[in-house]
């Protein structure tokens, strides 16, 4: 090898970290660096950040053994899209060969004996796994401080710290995917959305994140929360790396997930560059009312002027039930997450009490172990609702408002191509300041729940800075199965500004 050719070569893995998805696909298909040291390089940064506290597991035998089958396939020729990039999972993918917990007591140490489709899609596509990342226990939360995990290197659970500010929270329910990838210890990882998890957290440590469609992406596999609204999508840097990973992970599962769209699978990059000449983006007015804090809605408004710039035409429009959304999601989610989780009773999965009288003594003392406070808060809430009696007043109540929430959108989507707003109405909070209030958590879903009730596409793109130097996303929603639409947008206001190349200091 000559001398300038060794040179580029240690440029790239000293460096490798701040690559895109999209140039390290590139570079490793290049062989201009293998699989092994890309793995290793990222296995390595995992260790000197362990106090982020963001991963739950990590495997490097396993991680180098799937390194080394990609550069064998590179070395064939016969390299998928994603050949030797290592990413994350969030732990609420069941995976093979590491561990799967949901961040919950329950299944400590649980083994799946297979991989969630979403797992096998990027695995086929020559994606290698650095390891599990941390997040609420079954992806109830908005501030991961309800894992019940220990993270990597680290006795006892402990919360995700932001990277922007290691006093604060990094948002949830895929808080430990955030802070990897906002911390540079993994390129991109996975997350799942139910009512934000995505794109809250996403907003919180200044990266990109979508969730698709509901359907768009198999379940099988995701440990279920609420399965009417579950969601896997990609969080990564750019809009352009969330493109290449969303068309890997997406696709019909037919025989595992009947709610998996039939939709052939599609290439989300095609519409990359699309000019946004004439584009109409809805402002809804409920989205900028009193609750938003000022800092915010500068972030998000100078992003809004960023767009007219571009070509693009804003229109207010009106959601006029966003506020019930939370009333209808706190109903909803809790009284699928009361069903979903009625398999965890001590039998086939995880934890069992050690000592029990008789069965009915088994199942009480497994689950009042193996859950956590907002786990069984929740199991309550969903059993109350669902309970004669109640059921009326509050289940069929809450579908009916759904069904509205999900018709004002269709009427905004008459006057407008896509939807901008705030991802949350403040910056990330300090670690312990809302753990002792569920309902001001609830609150500050306010604007992420509304398009997961209509099983619209979201994401959030970072938008600048507001109080305290934190992070502040702006959240695009799109019709439905108009993923490549939102990520084209996000793409161009990301060729025009550079917050999304911002790193917290010493990363
Ligand atoms: N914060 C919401 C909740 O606690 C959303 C969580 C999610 O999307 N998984 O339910």
């Amino acid at each position: 090898m000559s001398a300038a050719m060794e040179t580029k070569l240690h440029l790239a893995q000293g460096d490798l970290h701040n690559h895109s998805v999209t140039d390290l696909a590139a570079l490793l298909r290049a062989r201009k660096v293998s699989a092994v040291e890309a793995a290793q390089h990222f296995l390595s940064r995992i260790q000197s950040h362990t106090n982020l506290g963001a991963f739950l597991s990590v495997d490097e035998d396993a991680t180098l053994a799937q390194a080394r089958a990609a550069d064998a396939r590179l070395a064939a020729g016969t390299a998928g899209a994603l050949e030797g990039v290592p990413l994350a999972h969030k732990d609420i993918f069941v995976t093979r060969d590491w561990p799967s917990t949901a961040g919950s007591k329950m299944l400590s140490g649980y083994r799946s004996p297979f991989d969630a489709t979403v797992v096998s899609r990027l695995k086929d596509a020559g994606a290698v796994n650095l390891g599990k990342l941390n997040c609420d226990e079954f992806a109830m939360g908005s501030s991961n401080e309800n894992s019940a995990q220990c993270p990597v290197g680290f006795i006892a659970p402990e919360p995700v710290k932001n990277p922007w500010d290691l006093s604060r929270i990094p948002g949830g329910s895929s808080g430990g995917s955030a802070a990897a990838v906002a911390a540079r210890l993994t390129p991109a990882a996975t997350g799942t959305d139910t009512g934000g998890s995505i794109r809250q957290p996403a907003s919180f440590c200044g990266i990109t994140g979508i969730k698709p469609t509901y359907g768009r992406a198999s379940r099988y596999g995701m440990i279920a929360f609420a399965s009417s609204l579950d969601q896997a999508g990609p969080m990564a840097r750019t809009a352009q790396d969330c493109a290449l990973l969303l068309s890997t992970m997406c696709g019909p599962d037919p025989d595992r997930d009947s709610t998996s769209l039939d939709l052939p699978a599609e290439d989300f990059s095609r519409q990359l560059n699309d000019s946004l000449e004439g584009l109409r983006i809805g402002v809804p007015e409920e989205f900028f009312g009193e609750g938003l804090s000022t800092d915010v809605r500068a972030a998000v408004d100078s992003a809004l002027k960023t767009y007219e710039k571009l070509g693009a035409k804003l229109v207010r429009i009106s959601l006029p039930r966003t506020e019930l959304s939370i009333p209808v999601y706190y109903i909803i989610a809790p009284a699928e997450a009361s069903s979903n989780l009625s398999r965890f009773d001590g039998v086939k999965f995880g934890h069992r009490a050690a000592q029990y009288t008789d069965l009915g003594d088994m199942y009480q003392k497994t689950r009042t172990e193996g859950f956590g406070d907002e786990v069984k808060r929740r199991i309550m809430i969903g059993t109350y609702v669902l309970s004669h009696g109640y059921y009326d007043a509050y289940y069929l109540q809450a579908q009916k408002i759904r069904r509205m929430i999900a018709a004002d959108f269709q009427q905004a989507f008459q006057r407008c191509d896509l939807i901008a707003g705030p991802v949350a109405p403040t910056v990330a909070w300090k670690i312990g300041e809302k753990s002792d209030d569920p309902v001001a958590n609830y609150l500050a879903d306010i604007f992420t729940l509304p398009a997961s009730l209509a099983g619209l596409p979201g994401m959030s793109v970072p938008v600048g800075f507001g109080a305290n130097a934190m992070p502040v996303g702006m959240q695009l929603i799109g019709n439905y199965f108009c993923e490549g639409q939102l990520l084209n947008t996000a793409h161009r206001f990301q060729l025009e500004t550079d917050w999304h190349n911002r790193k917290p200091a010493g990363v």
